[in-house]
């Protein structure tokens, strides 16, 4: 069986075409299917859609619902933990993950010693070009700078096995950034590539600085080098002053002190101060995770699924 993890927030317009879409797919698979829709504490109409859904194909739909938003990468946790399936595939509702991929990939990871068939957009026509011009650029840093191999354009669809999804799981930390995870896992992955989709309703839901901060997260969470780099930035400064010290005051000795280079002296007060603050800001930022990290708090909450159904359960009462 193949469980089909989707993190849904505000698509409302996205979900019964997906569903549509896939079934159709399904068709030409001899494969049983079990949808997992993770409503991530959506605001419009999703989780009544995901409701009837669920009522309509009781066999093959599940859910669950947050009690607020916590976020597409706690979605997939949730997803994760509630699949049953031997494989196991995560999809986003919006159709850019082409579900026509599917059938080669369930083959692949059936048939080869793969333990994971992801998938990798080699384009981001439909992107703005600032948006892809930085995500370019986050790539190409994370993979210098951290010791998790992140493959650039690798979207989170990816058919597992069961034996890497447990180890996805054994994962449980607060801060969670799945292409690293995935990543870090190990296991023999293998990827599909495909030209860049845009999504069939809705709105993408994140702003150039959620993906900035999500980028930041990404660092933060699997590389220590802006540490080390603040470090060295510190050794250097305090050996450069150092000498320029001694050369000052050999300057003074030798020719007297002249009353000058106030302006100078002030820029490199505050060009020292400036580095200081940042220094400070990416230890900083490494303490928030450990601060989030240690206070131990569930990395989601539940609120209802299709066993726990209100209206469900109050419904079969009358009967
Ligand atoms: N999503 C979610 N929680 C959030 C934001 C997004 O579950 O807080 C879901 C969203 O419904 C979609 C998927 O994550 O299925 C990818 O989101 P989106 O399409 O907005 O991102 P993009 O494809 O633009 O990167
Ligand atoms: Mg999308």
């Amino acid at each position: 069986m193949l469980s089909i993890v989707v993190p849904c927030y505000n698509e409302e317009e996205s979900i019964l075409l997906f569903y549509k879409e896939m079934e159709r797919v399904h068709q030409t698979i001899n494969e049983a299917f079990e949808y997992i829709f993770v409503n991530d504490g959506s605001t419009d109409q999703t989780l009544s859609i995901i409701r009837e859904l669920a009522k309509d194909d009781s066999e093959q739909v599940r859910y669950i619902s947050f009690s607020r938003n916590f976020g597409k990468e706690a979605g997939l946790y949730a997803g994760l933990e509630a699949a049953k399936g031997d494989l196991i595939t995560v999809m986003d509702v919006d159709l850019q993950d082409p579900p026509e991929l599917l059938p080669q990939m369930i083959e692949r990871v059936r048939t080869t010693d793969a333990d994971c068939i992801g998938t990798r957009r080699i384009s981001r026509d439909g992107e703005p070009p600032i948006r892809s011009f930085f995500a370019r650029l986050f790539y190409k840093l994370i993979n210098k700078i951290g010791d998790t191999e992140m493959v650039e354009g690798a979207r989170d669809f990816r058919v597992m096995s069961r034996q890497m999804v447990d180890a996805v799981l054994e994962l449980s930390e607060y801060n969670r950034f799945s292409k690293g995870i995935f990543s870090w896992v190990g296991f023999k992955t293998e990827y599909l590539e495909y030209e860049n989709r845009e999504r069939v309703a809705g709105n993408t839901s994140w702003s150039f600085w959620s993906l900035f901060n999500y980028s930041i997260d990404g660092i933060v969470n699997f590389s220590d080098t802006p540490l080390n780099i603040a470090s060295f930035v510190g050794a250097f400064s305090c050996i450069a002053s150092g000498i320029a010290l001694i050369f000052i005051v050999v300057r003074a000795l030798l020719f007297g002190d002249p009353t000058s280079g106030w302006p100078s002296l002030i820029s490199v007060f505050l060009f020292v101060g400036g580095l200081q603050l940042l220094c400070l800001g990416i230890i900083g930022k490494y303490i928030g995770k450990i601060f989030l990290e240690t206070k131990k708090r569930p990395i989601y909450i539940v609120k209802e699924t299709e066993d726990t159904n209100k209206l469900n359960v109050l419904s079969s009462d009358d009967k």
